[in-house]
């Protein structure tokens, strides 16, 4: 069947005005952030989809998987559109993008019970702020809260900047409901906790679209307490010393809900209200919950950072990072982000990594110091700590590019981002994924990353998606990075 024909049996399964085929408007639909270097001076790489549809309730999600499966048609569900790694990139023409962002009902908000049920195209700032007003918090707040919906943030395994003392999206979701490629439509109901075989929840959180669309996701609300927030920053004499102090922080069973440690690079590019000398670290908290909690926890904080030699700064850095913390939403895609592009030919891009206690620091430092050899054109390389946890930590390694051309560009920065991540997985602990999902970029080390358990992958994707028509090239590597 050639693409008319996909088209007009599309037209007729949803209707008409549920199905944009227009070239102009199908040119940069593959996510805010994906290949913006490029994009800035009017060039794109990547391949349009040969339509977007928008469905607006589950019947019409499964009558475009069915028919996709039938026809073997490559589907790429859409929600908010923030996701970057290639996720949502096109890479063979006849694809179909299925934007579930219309699908945007609150279905329940059960106080009682402590869970809000929203379907897939909902999105999480409305949820967030409907909570914060109803004395409540679902405790996620990934920095992209303004753009993504619940159901890309359950498909990308998200994770949140209070992810340290509420969890990530893993530890939120209660249920939900997905139509599988060859239609059926599944429901995991909302159970506290069921020890009923393998949890079948984490076959669809982390999916990355490649398993099932998710229409519907039921999360957990927590109590909130904003004013009773504890914070404090801290400099230290060097890094070492901010990881020594950090895995004591967690191992002693303290849980801040923010917990960040930047070296000096990343301090000086992206936050310049507080000025470090050369080797000199930043690292801040906040402690959350009823006041016992908040404040005892940020006792514990600040006996074991001063213990450590930690310098305390007061709060005001703190503060400003809670206001500030989500801008770049505004940046990315923008004009000015774009001109900047243009002007300087410096692309900013982030990479986020994990490791246990053990391995973290020398793959830090090995990063640090191997890293700008290979890289000509590195212009800054530095990294911070966001997300903790009892066995260890990430570091979101942030650089800046100075491309060569942007054709060259997503190329040039494919170079930096093995680079890292070559240091990274010759580690036991070493996890080149933290939390944004391997799209067809990172999937290149999906073989690598789950050692002796990929081909449990591989069968999974058999499995619930035969014909391989969802998302093709994520989880499972089909096309070079
Ligand atoms: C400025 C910025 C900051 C960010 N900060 C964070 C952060 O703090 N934490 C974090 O985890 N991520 C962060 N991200 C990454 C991104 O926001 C997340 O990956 C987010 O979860 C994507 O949600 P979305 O609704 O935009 O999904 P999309 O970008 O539309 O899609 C993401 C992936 O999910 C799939 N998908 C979407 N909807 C569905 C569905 N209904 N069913 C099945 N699959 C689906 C898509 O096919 C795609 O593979 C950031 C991105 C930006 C641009």
């Amino acid at each position: 069947m050639n693409n008319q024909e996909v088209l007009k049996k599309i037209r007729l399964l949803v209707g008409n005005s549920k199905v944009i085929s227009d070239p102009e408007q199908l040119k940069n639909t593959d996510g805010l952030p994906n290949r913006e270097y490029e994009k800035s001076f009017g060039i794109n790489m990547t391949v349009p989809p040969m339509a977007i549809v928008f469905a607006e309730n589950v019947d019409d999600v499964v009558k475009v998987l069915t028919f996709c499966n039938d026809n073997g048609i490559n589907v790429i569900a859409r929600g908010g559109g923030s996701a970057g790694e290639g996720l949502l990139e096109a890479r063979e023409a006849g694809t179909l993008m299925l934007d579930c962002s219309k699908m945007n009902k609150l279905i329940s908000f059960d106080q009682e019970n402590m869970m809000a049920t929203a379907q897939c195209g909902y999105s999480f700032d409305q949820l967030e702020k409907m909570a914060n007003k109803n004395g409540l918090t679902t405790g996620h707040g990934p920095q992209s809260i303004s753009l993504a919906q619940i159901g890309g943030l359950v498909a990308t395994r998200s994770t949140g900047q209070f992810s340290t003392y509420y969890g990530g999206i893993e530890d939120m979701v209660c249920g939900l409901e997905a139509v599988m490629p060859d239609g059926r439509v599944i429901r995991i109901r909302n159970v506290p906790r069921r020890a009923a075989g393998p949890d079948l929840r984490h076959l669809f959180i982390g999916s990355e679209g490649a398993i099932a669309i998710i229409t519907e996701v039921t999360v957990k609300l927590f109590p909130y307490y904003p004013n009773d927030m504890w914070l404090g920053g801290y400099i230290v004499d060097n890094i070492e010393i901010g990881f020594a102090t950090i895995r004591e922080i967690m191992v002693s069973g303290y849980k801040p809900s923010v917990l960040r440690l930047y070296d000096k690079s990343d301090m000086d590019y992206n936050f310049g209200s507080v000025k470090l000398k050369n080797e000199e670290a930043f690292m801040f908290f906040t402690a959350e919950g009823p006041s016992e909690i908040a404040q005892g926890t940020g006792a514990g904080i600040d006996r074991i950072a001063l213990k450590n030699g930690g310098n305390y700064i007061g709060t005001k850095a703190v503060e400003h990072w809670l206001e500030h913390r989500n801008d770049l939403c505004q940046k990315i895609g923008s004009e000015a982000n774009m001109k900047r592009h243009r002007e300087t030919n410096v692309y900013y891009g982030t990479l986020e990594v994990s490791a246990s206690w053990t391995d973290i620091v020398e793959i830090y430092h090995n990063v640090m110091a191997r890293v700008p050899v290979k890289i000509e054109n590195l212009v800054m390389l530095g990294g911070h700590v966001s997300h903790s946890y009892i066995n260890g930590t990430n570091i979101y390694f942030v650089y800046r590019l100075r491309m060569n051309s942007p054709e060259t560009a997503h190329d040039e920065m494919m170079e930096l981002i093995k680079a890292i991540c070559n240091e990274v997985i010759q580690y036991p602990t070493g996890g080149v994924v933290h939390h944004h999902g391997m799209g067809k970029e990172r999937v290149i080390y999906a073989k690598q990353e789950h050692g002796s358990s990929y081909s449990l992958m591989e069968d999974l994707k058999k499995t619930f998606d035969p014909q391989n028509i969802m998302n093709r090239g994520t989880l499972i590597q089909v096309y070079d990075a």
